[in-house]
């Protein structure tokens, strides 16, 4: 018998998982997820009760062909399902190439994507457009497949936008666990900025009242521990560690699907990696997400841990929004965007009177509600040290006063008051982004 790590993801996919706090079941949108130590021989089982009576695409590409596409093809011919084998030549995820895939699966009922990243949002997007359904065999850890939008660019501009999650989603762990390490080390720190967003999702709670989920959370701690003390073994294709890796992409994954927004896992690590796809793309287009995140994610945990030990609150002031420098520094499109993203979440001087009151008599019981959620930002750096992680914007390849750049305006990009506000309207980011490299 090969070994099954579904875990709590079962208890989901079935509807039996309750929420601890309400003790409501919780149902999701995804009708299969199975993590297993391998799916060799079961293939036609797995996909037949989600497609039968469909005539299939499976979608790969030269490399996930190589890997695990073929035996795919293989097994659900031997199941008795009518197929066409694509090879995807030119696969980018471009709007262009979404309509080129839709042009290739034409003559199918459903689509069944082998690989990660491109594959996975082409495919889950190509088959939202034609109302056909889907299913993927992942060959890397990730968190798109549970996600019910794809990562697709629009001229040039890379956009999350709506789609809708695989029916079937089958993660084979002796594929998975031969990929690149890049793409390991990727995923998993795309997972450890878990405690980040919370610091930053709660804190915007507490101060403005904006909505806030704990489910996510309840549901990512099943395995986080776990997580962090395998990120050694990760290096090492051991099966244990990828079961925890891929059950927290799954549960990341069901969770956005579940609370149907991003800022469980997104906050203020994600605007800096935003703000390096942004203006840093041309020099080096090269760095994955994962990669991006785990640096910025490093960097704000220690803003928030430091924030957040000091004896006495920081003090705000109205929020400064020094547009002709923005629009010097973005041009007049992005920089007017940016202006009205900033503007959203300004603070004026009665709201920041509001604040300084507020944390003035609330300090301590503040911030040790937003310490409860917070890891030490040493426990990230080890983490990170032993998967083998990039750690600073100099390895991922910024120069230093780019990435001092990143960490002073990122918080421009996008409208979720977070950490980098809170001590930009203290007058504190500017000291903190020196040290930053
Ligand atoms: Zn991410």
């Amino acid at each position: 018998m090969t070994k099954e790590y579904g875990g709590v993801v079962n208890e989901l996919v079935a509807g039996e998982w309750k929420h601890p706090g309400t003790g409501q079941r919780v149902s999701v949108d995804i009708r299969s997820i199975v993590i297993k130590e391998t799916l060799d021989g079961m293939e036609g089982e797995l996909v037949y009760p989600l497609h039968k009576n469909e005539k299939l695409a499976v979608v790969s590409d030269r490399y996930t062909y190589e890997v695990l596409g073929r035996r795919i093809g293989s097994a659900l011919r031997s199941a008795g399902f009518a197929i066409e084998e694509i090879i995807w030549k030119t696969p980018h995820a471009a709007i262009e190439s979404v309509e080129e895939l839709r042009h290739l699966t034409r003559h199918s009922d459903g689509l069944i994507a082998v690989g990660s990243g491109t594959i996975n949002d082409s495919v889950k997007y190509a088959s939202f457009l034609d109302k056909k359904t889907y299913s993927v065999f992942p060959t890397s850890p990730q968190l798109a497949y549970g996600t019910p939008t794809a990562s697709i660019s629009f001229a040039g501009f890379k956009k999350s936008i709506a789609a809708r999650p695989a029916q079937g989603v089958f993660f084979d762990l002796s594929v998975i666990s031969q990929c690149p390490i890049r793409l390991t080390r990727s995923a998993f720190a795309d997972l450890i900025c878990r405690t980040t967003a919370q610091v930053d999702w709660l804190m915007s709670h507490l101060l403005f009242g904006t909505q806030y989920r704990k489910l996510p959370y309840f549901l990512l701690a099943y395995d986080e521990d776990g997580l962090f003390d395998h990120a050694q073994a990760l290096q090492e294709e051991d099966f244990e560690a990828f079961g925890i890796l891929v059950r927290m992409c799954a549960l990341m994954g069901l969770a956005i699907c579940i609370t149907n927004t991003s800022h469980p896992g997104s906050m203020g690590e994600h605007m800096m990696s935003h703000y390096i796809d942004m203006f840093f793309n041309d020099l080096n287009p090269n760095t994955l997400h994962g990669e991006q995140v785990g640096v910025t994610s490093l960097t704000m945990s220690r803003l928030q841990n430091r924030i957040l030990s000091q004896d006495i609150p920081p003090v705000l002031e109205p929020t400064e929004i020094r547009e002709s420098a923005m629009i010097a520094r973005y041009g007049n499109e992005i920089g007017q965007q940016c202006i009205t993203e900033l503007k959203n979440k300004a603070l004026d001087r009665m709201q920041a009177d509001r604040i300084n009151r507020y944390l003035s008599e609330n300090w301590q019981r503040f911030a040790e509600q937003l310490r409860a959620v917070m890891l030490p930002a040493e426990r990230l750096w080890e983490a990170m040290q032993a998967i083998g992680a990039i750690r600073t914007g100099c390895d991922l390849g910024l120069p230093k006063a780019f990435y001092q750049e990143v960490v002073l305006y990122s918080r421009e990009v996008r409208d979720r008051f977070t950490m980098l506000d809170m001590a930009a309207d203290s007058g504190m980011l500017e000291a903190f982004a020196e040290e930053c490299r």
